[in-house]
């Protein structure tokens, strides 16, 4: 086995990596900023190094200083998390050249998923099912129209090299059409410094349902079943639960099947996700793959037993897969409540403080990743996610209870966080039947704050 990991990270995904790696007996070497210095990831590594600046660019960013980090600590591999390097195939590449194991995909395949509109067309010859739209990218404005006329309104223009929900419009009529495109280029341009666009017909309140899949390097691929993540804000995921109430087996079964075949198709190894919508008749389309780990493996973990961090790792060491597909099995409910330091009165702004006093649920079936302790100092250079509290439990309703009585556990003075509205949302009756889409929020936005201001003028009067 691996005997030195450089986790190229920081926050909780960091300390979820570095815990991976201690019940593996592997050493951890954790790099950080110069204003992650008193962070958690650094103080539960093994060893740590700093290599840079607070701007992600001049630290967790910068390719040439991680791999000599990883060099002068005589790493052997290095995990990149989510985000960051973790979809840079340049720097796999870079990885590999230093001789590095990076823990994921190969470059060939991250480059081969990484444009959205080019592995729709994989997807295609695959067969599996995708949005009726553009077959690659769409060059300029008279090709979008005419294809936008030919698919039919309402459209979703999308960034081939989007991520995090970044230049995507919605246009319901072609009045709207150049002025939202225009919109959505410069967006992605000023996100990933490249414009290039496709178009896709909207699915009309669609759940978003996304299968984890594992894939070894002796061509094993199986799926670990869906997460339901409908319950989003602008375009970005806030909870998360597996299995979906609404997949009977027979669709599980063709979903996956479509998973499993869109890895293969992309010579795909290591963790992947992909992310399908499913619209109200049933009908699943492929809309992207994400080649890393994802924020909310931790349902996946509940429901299977499966430690996907351990898998991706033993993966990366050439390892077979142990696990068949018959074997796995999703066993009761999990949910997953994000904590932002965001206030959702205020249109989910960040903000940052110190933390004075915490407190985190426990208890059977509660599990917390964060990066928070007692008298730590929140940055603003980096991602307002603060923490995942994850419940598991026999039924989704028993999950639904358990999240509720977590949530009240949960008290972090010295920032503002979602965790009143996230409390709120589990309460929404809506919610509790699952009838909910990735409009959920959207629409029940000004109800949910209502009752959290009625919830305070009782407490303050
Ligand atoms: P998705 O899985 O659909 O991409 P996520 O919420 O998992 O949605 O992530 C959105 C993007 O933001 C991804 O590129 C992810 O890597 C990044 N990201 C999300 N949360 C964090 C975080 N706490 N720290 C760093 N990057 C993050
Ligand atoms: P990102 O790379 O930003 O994660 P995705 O392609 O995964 O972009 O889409 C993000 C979200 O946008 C999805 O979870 C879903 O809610 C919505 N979405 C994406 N494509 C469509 C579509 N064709 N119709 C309706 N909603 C969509
Ligand atoms: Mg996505």
């Amino acid at each position: 086995m691996f005997e030195r990991i450089l986790i190229a990270n920081r926050g909780e995904i960091a300390v979820r990596i570095i815990r991976a790696c201690m019940e593996m007996n592997i050493e951890c070497v954790a790099v950080y900023s110069t204003a992650d210095k008193e962070s958690l990831h650094v103080k539960l590594a093994t060893r740590s190094i700093c290599i840079g600046g607070p701007r992600a660019a001049d630290s967790y960013l910068n390719m040439d200083a991680i791999i000599t980090a990883a060099q002068v600590t005589g790493c052997d591999a290095l995990h990149p998390g989510f985000g960051f390097l973790s979809e840079n195939s340049e720097f796999v590449r870079k990885c590999e050249a230093a001789g590095i194991t990076f823990i994921g995909p190969t470059a060939d395949a991250m480059d081969a998923l990484g444009n959205k509109a080019a592995a729709r067309k994989i997807m295609v010859k695959a067969g599996v099912p995708v949005v009726p739209g553009s077959d690659g990218p769409v060059e300029s404005y008279a090709k979008l129209e005419k294809i936008a006329k030919k698919i039919g309104y309402p459209v979703l223009i999308k960034a081939s090299a989007g991520g995090g929900g970044r230049g995507m419009r919605r246009v319901y009529q072609q009045e709207d059409l150049k002025k939202l495109f225009e919109e959505a280029k410069a967006e992605t341009m000023a996100c990933f410094n490249d414009d290039e666009m496709y178009v896709e017909k909207l699915i009309i309140n669609p759940r978003h349902i996304e299968f984890q899949i594992l894939a070894d390097e002796h061509g094993n691929v199986i799926h670990l079943g869906e997460r339901d993540c409908s319950i989003q804000r602008k375009n970005q995921k806030l909870i998360e639960e597996s299995p979906c109430m609404f997949i009977k087996d027979e669709l599980r079964k063709s979903m996956g099947k479509a998973a499993v075949a869109a890895a293969k198709a992309a010579g795909y190894t290591n963790a992947g996700t992909v992310e399908f919508v499913l619209d109200e008749k049933g009908h699943f389309y492929f809309i992207e793959m994400n080649t890393r780990i994802q924020v909310e493996h931790g349902v996946t973990e509940a429901v299977t037993g499966i430690d996907l961090i351990k898998q991706q790792i033993r993966i990366a060491f050439h390892e077979p897969l142990r696990i068949k597909q018959k074997d796995v099995q999703l066993n009761g409910h999990a949910i997953e409540c994000r904590i932002n330091a965001e206030d959702p009165a205020k249109g989910f702004m960040a903000n940052t403080g110190t933390i004075s006093f915490l407190n985190f649920p426990g208890g059977p079936g509660v599990r917390v990743d964060t990066l928070l302790y007692n008298g730590y100092e929140t940055s603003p250079f980096y991602d307002s996610m603060m923490a995942k509290i994850i419940v598991h439990a026999p039924t989704r309703l028993e999950a639904i209870r358990r999240m509720r009585r977590a949530l009240l556990e949960v008290v972090t003075d010295g920032i503002t966080t979602n965790g009143d509205f996230d409390y709120l949302l589990m309460h929404h009756p809506d919610f509790v039947k699952g009838k909910y889409n990735v409009s959920f929020i959207e629409e029940h936005m000004d109800e949910i704050l209502s009752w959290d201001k009625a919830v305070d003028e009782e407490i303050n009067g």
